[in-house]
């Protein structure tokens, strides 16, 4: 009986949940202060239907991560100045924690479906995403992610895999999708493509590692993948790749609409919030979130001045389940916080709206309600 007993003990001492529970703290110290914008909200909540919308994912971006941003910035950020928000429940088909393939799917495409799968149903059919149904609109699209190409939330946008592990068969894919402009990692994976699928990408799009190439000037489409260097972790070096392709890709799609009439859609991922979050490293996963905050205040900004275009600030998921201490300095920019797992968490995340009809996205809804939304103030349907 006590050998029965003792090997209970050892399972259950092993099992996930029970690994979940161990409590990884960190600190802020020295982050030096942004600042932010605040818009004049002439825009916000305006009848009209948006021609444009941004939609900004946090991967892994929970209220904690966002209250962390915000207290390690003097009690700013523009994500926070904005007015109206409501909640996103993330939950997968099959799992009421998802994961990022099946939460991005939800938003590429307005359908719950299973963990691990990108662009398909539950039954393994592939479903539209938003670039796809939009282009036959004359609506173009771009996206842009910290993240590899193939990883999971962008390819969301434009692949249709069973399993987001398979890297060569979503690159595969890329010159398939309507895509107009995506800036991702990186040059070496791209180099690490079958040389057809090198040749069908470079066929559709202008492929560079450099935005400030002459050769962009008269370019239909690009495919903007920079060295390693220029997108991994901010703690490794990464520069402003966020914000300035941002407000690249912003700008080069407003160049690229079909007509005055016809808009865009942008899909921006802060990919590395949840990277840093799943290590419970919490000052990176605090610098990362101050940095999808300057991407935000670029569309934030542009939303301002184009009167048309809507911008959602959202999250695939929050992952590590992290907390605040109430032992920190926030008037130093020193801040202490607590991670109960190394995994995502099922608690809904929050959603900021700016621009016309903002108030649509306040409430309670579903991933896949926020997708539908979007098509349905682009397309009328
Ligand atoms: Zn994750």
């Amino acid at each position: 009986m006590k050998r029965i007993l003792l090997c209970l003990c050892l399972f259950l001492a092993v099992l996930p949940g029970a690994r979940a529970q161990k409590l990884v703290e960190g600190a802020t110290s020295d982050i030096p202060a942004q600042g932010s914008y605040t818009p004049s909200f002439k825009v916000d909540r305006a009848k009209k239907k948006p021609l444009n919308i941004i939609l900004m994912i946090g991967d892994g971006t929970g209220l904690a991560q966002i209250c962390a941003g915000y207290y390690a910035n003097n009690g700013e950020l523009t994500l926070t100045n904005l007015h109206t928000m409501g909640l996103v429940s993330t939950s997968s088909a099959d799992s009421y924690t998802t994961d990022s393939a099946a939460s991005g799917t939800a938003y590429a495409c307005g359908q719950k479906v299973n963990n691990w799968t990108v662009g398909i149903d539950t039954e393994g059919k592939p479903i539209a995403n938003l670039p796809e149904l939009l282009a036959p609109a004359g609506i173009v699209s771009g996206i842009v992610t910290t993240d590899d190409l193939d990883g999971a939330t962008p390819a969301s946008f434009f692949a249709h895999q069973p399993n987001r592990g398979k890297g060569a068969e979503i690159w595969a894919e890329v010159a398939g999708s309507p895509l107009l402009f995506f800036g991702a990692g990186c040059r070496e994976a791209f180099g690490n493509q079958a040389p057809e699928t090198q040749a069908a990408i470079r066929e559709k799009f202008l492929v560079t590692d450099n935005l400030a190439d002459p050769a962009l000037a008269d370019a239909a489409r690009i495919g903007y993948l920079p060295p390693h260097s220029e997108v991994q972790s901010l703690k490794h070096g990464r520069g402003d790749f966020l914000p300035a392709t941002t407000t690249y890709a912003i700008d080069f799609l407003m160049r690229h609409r079909t007509s005055r009439r016809k808009g865009f859609f942008l899909m921006v991922e802060g990919a590395r919030i949840d990277k840093s979050c799943h290590a419970n490293e919490f000052e990176p996963a605090v610098k990362e979130m101050l940095d999808f905050d300057k991407a935000i205040e670029a569309a934030i900004r542009f939303a301002e001045k184009d009167g048309n275009t809507l911008v959602l600030i959202t999250a695939d998921h929050e992952t590590g389940g992290l907390t605040l201490g109430s032992d920190g300095d926030p008037s130093k920019g020193s801040i202490t916080g607590r991670f109960v797992s190394g995994w995502h968490t099922p608690i809904p995340v929050p959603i900021y709206a700016y621009g016309p009809h903002s108030q649509d996205f306040t409430g309670i809804q579903g991933n896949d309600e926020v997708s539908r939304k979007i098509r349905r103030l682009l397309l009328g349907k």
